[in-house]
């Protein structure tokens, strides 16, 4: 019998590039091990995965991924959720079959050390534990956000009203205050189905045999103390808590890019002076209104900073800050202010839709980073000890710009209208104390010293090498 772990990440691309970079860490801790990845159909585009798991397939043939098949809803299902997140979670849950089905079938030949699921594929809990195999969870957010899940059974009591009508600060242990708007949008409704599912994602964390988490010590070492000192979840026990990056992936085979967007921009850096570059990228699913991509050009054109970024077509409904449904390139032309790109075409780059993020931040011509706080990016980001601006536009991310901004003190924040808009003035002011102020300065050093931090967590002997030896040693004792 082999030994086996198998991993369920939910559909968007992050969150499967940060488990199979788990996968690999684990064969590299224990070779014997064969590591086996769940794939479900997507709920919604959310960068394609074929040519990434195809690079991932070749390269590592410890690594086996397993299509389960697609699951659609009843017929008479309907929901008056409005966030996609909802739909992602229920056509999860209906899974369950199958991951039942898959792990029957791995567990003929292999013991089966544990099943990793990531927070939306918690529903398969109950099927770990109907065939008796450990589930940890992997968390791929920080440990600051993973404050607030394991609390969220707490302030479910504390609090009758919605969050989005609350109008409190909310206290975490561990955690920034956190204006309670600033709560992810899918759970700011308590009547949301989002709401719900997320409430028992929650409690079933707190239950399950550890939790495996994408973050170091050093980067968040007020969340991970109060996490490990029980004060998330009071009243019970709290699993284990695993620091085992931070884990990052080379853009190699990382989404489907197009347009102009891949080694161009990199041979185009080539030709820029050092540090000079502020790059803008918005995560996979990132989408901004026209009016607003208007404002960001002029804010860039304004500044005078030599930029690269990358836009997307905008969604059909200018409220939407997530592309859920695959988008032709946008045509830079009509939606860019008249003249744009040729006046700038000397200190700035536009890239369609995808750009190669860890190559463009690790290049040396890169001075700062205008990021959606994607925590992927965040990680991306203190690796190359690159400071940022911190736009958030969906999921956890306003709670980890309060994190970069006010803890970490790594980023510096963007401040919207009521409507939501971020001005050309904002943007002009925000890119030129970037990469022109001493605030700019003083926060250049610290990621770069968390730069060094980061190498020497996962140096041998290093925290997060210390932890994930730790938890596959448990796996052996068993
Ligand atoms: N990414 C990239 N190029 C792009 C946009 C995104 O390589 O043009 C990568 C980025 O490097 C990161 C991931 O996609 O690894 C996005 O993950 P993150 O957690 O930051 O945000 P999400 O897309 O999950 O909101």
């Amino acid at each position: 019998m082999g030994e086996a772990v198998v991993l369920y990440p939910s559909p968007a691309i992050g969150h499967l590039i940060s488990m199979v970079e788990l996968g690999k860490l684990l064969l590299s801790h224990c070779p014997s091990l064969s590591v086996h990845v769940l794939i479900t159909s997507q709920a919604y585009n959310a960068g394609s995965t074929t040519s990434y798991i195809a690079s991932v397939s070749a390269a590592c043939p410890s690594i086996t991924f397993r299509h389960l098949p697609a699951t659609s809803l009843p017929p008479d299902f309907s929901t008056t959720s409005p966030h996609h997140e909802t739909l992602a979670l229920e056509l999860l849950r209906l899974n369950n079959p199958n991951v039942h089905a898959a792990l029957t079938s791995i567990s003929k030949n292999h013991v089966v050390h544990a099943l990793v699921v990531d927070f939306f594929c918690a529903s398969a809990l109950s099927v770990a534990r109907e065939l008796s195999i450990p589930c940890y969870y992997f968390f791929t957010s920080g440990a600051s956000v993973l404050t607030v899940f394991l609390y969220f059974p707490t302030l479910h009591k504390l609090y009758t009203k919605s969050y989005k009508d609350l109008n409190a600060v909310l206290h975490v242990p561990g955690t920034p205050p956190l204006p309670s708007s600033d709560i992810a949008k899918p759970v700011q409704d308590r009547n949301d189905r989002a709401y719900e599912l997320f409430l028992e994602s929650s409690k079933n964390m707190a239950t399950s045999a550890g939790i495996i988490i994408n973050t170091f010590e050093k980067l968040e070492p007020r969340a991970v103390q109060a996490i490990r000192d029980g004060e998330c979840v009071p009243g019970g026990p709290t699993p284990p808590l695993y620091c085992i990056g931070p884990l990052i992936t080379s853009g190699e085979g990382k989404g489907e890019g197009s347009g102009n967007g891949m080694s161009d921009c990199l041979t185009w850096l080539d030709s820029q002076p050092k540090g000079s570059i502020v790059f803008l990228c918005f995560g996979s699913l990132g989408v901004f209104s026209v009016e607003q991509l208007k404002e960001i050009a002029t804010g860039l054109e304004r500044s005078g900073q030599r930029f690269l970024w990358v836009v997307r077509n905008p969604p059909q409904d200018a409220d939407r800050k997530t592309a859920t449904s695959a988008m032709p390139d946008p045509d830079l032309a009509s939606l860019l202010p008249e003249g744009f790109l040729e006046r700038t075409g000397e200190k700035g780059l536009v890239v369609k839709t995808w750009a190669p993020q860890v190559e463009v931040l690790n290049h040396s011509s890169v001075g700062g980073f205008v990021t959606h706080c994607g925590w992927n990016s965040v990680l991306e980001a203190v690796c190359a000890g690159v400071p940022m601006v911190a736009w958030p536009l969906y999921a956890e991310q306003r709670q980890n710009k309060g994190l970069m901004v006010e803890e970490i003190k790594i980023a510096l924040p963007v401040d919207e209208s009521e409507s939501g808009l971020v001005s050309w003035e904002e943007v002009e002011k925000r890119v030129r104390e970037l990469m022109e102020s001493e605030e700019g300065e003083i926060m250049r050093e610290r990621v770069k010293s968390l730069k060094e931090e980061a190498k020497a967590a996962l140096r041998p002997g290093g925290s997060s090498g210390v932890e994930l030896r730790n938890l596959v040693g448990s796996w052996k004792r068993e």
